[in-house]
Parts: structure tokens; sequence; C-alpha cells
């Protein structure tokens, strides 16, 4: 029985749209990744303090009978084939990929945090999460909870 992840996906370099569209279609080449449902686009302030451009953010919940380690591993693939480009700490990607949840589980490997430690400091990653947790009524509390009350007033958008 496949398992519901939850991921969250930014970029700020080049062709935004486009790297949103090949993450996913690669995402979704892995036969183990059954199906998943997509967010609205949300054109996001960049967090952190470096002078960058505004990023374009969604998340995704996928139905997969990948393992979390597995699941990370696919990400980097899929980084890897965009040409991600890490110069600054905190600064411009083609795109990042990141698990935000996984089921129940919890996870604490010196590669993997599950539930990710920084999801309630972000805005970015909790309201489009909020989008995709329809039949997740668990999740979707704990999400809007987290919304209510978190410390991040960056400015978050939907793309027209
Ligand atoms: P970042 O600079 O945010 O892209 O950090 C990437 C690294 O964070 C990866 O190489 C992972 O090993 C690590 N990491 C830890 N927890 C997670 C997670 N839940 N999802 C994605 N990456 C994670």
């Amino acid at each position: 029985m496949a398992k519901r992840a939850y991921l969250s996906i930014g970029t700020n370099l080049g062709d935004r749209i486009d790297n949103l569209t090949r993450a996913l279609n690669i995402l979704m080449r892995n036969p183990a990744n059954q199906s998943i449902k997509v967010s609205p686009i949300y054109e996001t302030e960049p967090v952190g303090g470096v002078k960058q451009d505004d990023f374009l953010n969604i998340a995704v919940a996928l139905d997969t009978n990948l393992t979390p380690p597995e699941l990370l591993h696919w990400l980097h693939v899929i980084e890897h084939s965009l040409h991600r480009k890490r110069l600054v700490h905190w600064g411009p990607r083609t795109i990042d990929l990141d698990i935000v949840l996984y089921e129940d589980e919890k996870w604490q490997t010196a590669s993997l945090t599950i539930p990710h430690p920084e999801m309630g400091n972000r805005r970015f990653v909790l309201q489009p999460l909020l989008d995709v947790m329809d039949d997740d009524p668990v999740h979707q509390a704990r999400i809007k909870q987290l919304l209510q009350n978190t410390t991040d007033h960056n400015w978050i958008r939907p793309v027209e």
C-alpha cells in the first residue's frame, strides 16, 4: 500500500515555471511514485536576508512506494538533473525539493529529518501544503494550527 508524503518545492533561478514542470515530470518518472496532487503556485518573498529574486513555491501530496531515504535520493536526482547550483547558503537555487511529512513517521538521521524542522517557520511551505490536504484532515488541522502561529510574515501570493 502506497504511503503519503508531502513535498515542498521552490525555485528562483531561470525559467521558474519550467523548473517546476520539469521537476514534477521527473518526480513521476519513478514508477514507485503513484499519484500526486499539486497545489496552486505561489510567488513568495525570499527568507533569510540574502538579496535575490522572488521564489515560486508549490506543495505536492505524493502517494509513493519509496521509503523516505529512497524518496530523498530521487529528489536529489531531480536537483542534479536541473543542474541545481547552490553557491550561497540561503541563496538562489534552480530547484529545491524537501520532504516535509511522510505519513506520521519521524526520521532523524544525518541526511534526513522528518517532519521537516523548519516547516513551522515558513509560510511558503505551510500555505501550499494546506491546499493539497483535503483528504487528510488530521494533517490539515495540524498545518492550519502552525499557519496561525507562525512568526514568518514574509509575503506570499498565489500566481494568477
Ligand atoms: P537544502 O540546502 O535545504 O537543500 O538541504 C539539503 C540537504 O538537507 C539534503 O542533502 C538532505 O540530506 C538534508 N535534509 C534533511 N532533512 C531533509 C528533508 N526532510 N527533506 C529534504 N532534505 C533533507
